[in-house]
C-alpha cells in the first residue's frame, strides 16, 4: 500500500503493508508515500538509528508532549524543519500539531503543506522503543531524582533481609508513598502509548486518503487476550497454590507458574501435575534474594544455573524476581519470553512501566507486559479492600484491545481479598467469547507467527499472508473525521485493537 525510504517501525510492527525501497545512504529524513504515486503527497520524518542516535545533528534528546501524550526522544525543533521544509512540499507550510517541552513551550511542530505532505518531528520507532525499553526514565529527568531513586532501590535490598516480614512491609508501604506522585506513567491506567498509536494510524489513514489494513493483534478474530500468572515466591506458596489453582481448574483455564530455583524444593510431582493440566513452568530467578539480575557480574555467574533448570522444568518463559530487569540484558537469559516488565507500575521496587498492553520484541525474545496491579502491591502495600481497580482495569484492556497479564502469588492467596478478589476477576470475563484465554508461551509463539506475517493484495482484497494466515485477521485504520482534524478533537475512545468505533473487521 505505501512505498518508503527507511523502514518505518511502527508500520513493522502493526504489519501494515509497505515497500522498502532503497535509501540514499546517510539521508537524514525518511520518506513514506503511496506506493505507484511517486508524485503525490509524502511524510517525512527524521531518521533516529537506535545504535547511532539520529541523522540530523541539531535534533534535541527529552521529554516532549504532544496534547494527549508525552514523546520521548529526539525531535527536531522548528528552526531545522523551517530550513528543511523551505526546499520541500508545495509551499505555504503550516503547524497542524505542536510538540511542546519544558515549561510548556513550543519547540516543534507536525507540519502540512496544501498538497497533502506531512512533517512529523520525531521518528515513531524511536518513540515507541523509549517506552518499551522504559529508556524515558533516563532522559530529561530532574537530576536529583534520578540519583534517588536507584539508591533507595538499593537500600530497600540492602536491608530487607536483616528485617522481619512486617518490617518489610512496612518498609515496602514508606517507600510506596515516598513514590506516590509519579507524574508519569499514571496508575492504574496508563494511555500514553496506545493514544500514540491511535493517532499516528489516523494520521497515516489521513494521509492515505483511504482506511488502511493491519494484521490484527490477536488470532482467530478474538478481541483481547487474558494471561494468567503466578509467582511462587516460597516453599509456602508451593503448599498453597491450590488457592489460586482450583478457580481457575473449575473455569477451566490453564496458567503459568514461575518457580524459583535454589529457594525451595520444586517436586518434579507437582509439576508434572500442573503440565497434565495444560499449564506451564516459568524460572523466577535463581535465589530471590534480590542479586539474581543485581549486577551483570551476578547474573553471568547466576545464569548457567538458571538456564540448567529451563532445560530441566521445559520452561521457555522467565521472571525476574521483583521485577528487577535491564533492557539490555533480558535477551542475554535466553528465553523465548519474559514477563519482567510492567505497563504501569509505580508502586513495585523497581517502578517504571512500558505503558503497553500488548506484547513486543526485544530482540529475538517476545515480551509480554504484566498489565494488571501485582496481588501484593494491590492489598497489602495500598490496601485495596476488594478488586475493583482489577476490574476497572480488566474493562480497560479489552476496550483497548490489550493484553490482561495477570500476576498472582499463591503466598499471598490464604488473604481473602486475593483469593476472592482473583476468583471475581475470572467471573468477570467466564462468559466472554471475545476474550482470548492463552498461556504465556502460546501469546509468544503467536506473537511470532505474527511477526513474521504481513498483509497482501491479492484478487483485489487485502489478505494476511505468511504463517499466521490460517487464524490471522484484518483490521482498518480510519482517517480523522475530518481531513487534517488531530485526535484531540475527534471523537474520545479509540481502539488500537478491538473493534471500536476506528477500528473494524476486514469486510471482504
Ligand atoms: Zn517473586
Amino acid at each position: 500500500m505505501f512505498a518508503s525510504s527507511h523502514s518505518f517501525g511502527f508500520f513493522d510492527y502493526f504489519r501494515v503493508p509497505y515497500r522498502l525501497t532503497s535509501a540514499r545512504p546517510g539521508s537524514a529524513f525518511g520518506r513514506l508515500w503511496l506506493a505507484g504515486d511517486q508524485g503525490g503527497p509524502s511524510l517525512v520524518w527524521p531518521v533516529v538509528d537506535p545504535v547511532r542516535g539520529p541523522a540530523v545533528r541539531e535534533a534535541l534528546p527529552g521529554r516532549y508532549a504532544m496534547e494527549r501524550f508525552p514523546v520521548f526522544g529526539h525531535v527536531t525543533g522548528d528552526r531545522v524543519a523551517r530550513r528543511f521544509l523551505a526546499g520541500w512540499g508545495e509551499g505555504g507550510w503550516r503547524k497542524a500539531e505542536l510538540v511542546t517541552g519544558a515549561g510548556g513551550r513550543e519547540v516543534a511542530a507536525v507540519w502540512r503543506d496544501g498538497a497533502g505532505n506531512v512533517f512529523l518531528p520525531f521518528d515513531p520507532a524511536e518513540v515507541m522503543h523509549q517506552y518499551w525499553s522504559e529508556g524515558y526514565k533516563g532522559i530529561g529527568q530532574p537530576a536529583l531524582r534520578r540519583a534517588l531513586r536507584p539508591a533507595l532501590v538499593r537500600g530497600y535490598y540492602g536491608i530487607r533481609p536483616l528485617l522481619p516480614r512486617a518490617a518489610q512491609i512496612a518498609a515496602r508501604r514508606m517507600f510506596a508513598r515516598f513514590q506516590q506522585r509519579p507524574e508519569f506513567p499514571a496508575w492504574p491506567v496508563e494511555t500514553a502509548l496506545h493514544d500514540f498509536y491511535d493517532w499516528l494510524f489516523r494520521l497515516v489513514a489521513d494521509f492515505a486518503g483511504r482506511p488502511v489494513p493491519w494484521l490484527a493483534p490477536w488470532p482467530a478474530g478474538y478481541s483481547w487476550a487474558i494471561v494468567l500468572t503466578h509467582d511462587v515466591e516460597t516453599a509456602g506458596g508451593c503448599r498453597d497454590i491450590e488457592l489460586l489453582r482450583a478457580p481457575e481448574r473449575a473455569a477451566g483455564r490453564p496458567s503459568g507458574w514461575n518457580f524459583v530455583p535454589l529457594r525451595y524444593t520444586v517436586e518434579n510431582d507437582l509439576l508434572d501435575r500442573l503440565r497434565a493440566e495444560g499449564c506451564e513452568i516459568g524460572v523466577h530467578g535463581l535465589r530471590h534474594d534480590g542479586r539474581d539480575l543485581g549486577s551483570l557480574r551476578q547474573l553471568r555467574k547466576r545464569l548457567p544455573a538458571m538456564r540448567a533448570y529451563a532445560q530441566r522444568w521445559k520452561a521457555t518463559g522467565f521472571r525476574a524476581p521483583a521485577t528487577q530487569r535491564n533492557w539490555s540484558w533480558m535477551p542475554m537469559l535466553g528465553f523465548e519470553h519474559d514477563m519482567s516488565y510492567h505497563d504501569t507500575a509505580p508502586y513495585e521496587p523497581t517502578p517504571g512501566g512500558t505503558c503497553s498492553y500488548l506484547p513486543f520484541f526485544n530482540g529475538t525474545m517476545v515480551e509480554l507486559p504484566i498489565t494488571q496491579p501485582q496481588d501484593h502491591t494491590l492489598f497489602t502495600i495500598l490496601g485495596h479492600s476488594d478488586a475493583q481497580v482489577w476490574l476497572t482495569k480488566a474493562t480497560e484492556i479489552r476496550k483497548r484491545g490489550g493484553m490482561m497479564l495477570v500476576l498472582t502469588h499463591p503466598d499471598y492467596a490464604g488473604d481473602p481479598r486475593v483469593a476472592g478478589g482473583y476468583r471475581q476477576l475470572l467471573d468477570s470475563a467466564a462468559g466472554d467469547t471475545e476474550a482470548w484465554w492463552a498461556t504465556p508461551a502460546q501469546v509468544s509463539a503467536w506473537w511470532r507467527r505474527r511477526a513474521q506475517s504481513g498483509v497482501a493484495l491479492s484478487r483485489g482484497g487485502w489478505r494476511v499472508s505468511g504463517p499466521a494466515a490460517a487464524e490471522g485477521r484484518l483490521l482498518f485504520a480510519e482517517p480523522f473525521a475530518e481531513p487534517g482534524v488531530p485526535a484531540a478533537s475527534a471523537a474520545g475512545n479509540t481502539n488500537t485493537g478491538g473493534r471500536g468505533q476506528h477500528a473494524r473487521p476486514a469486510r471482504r
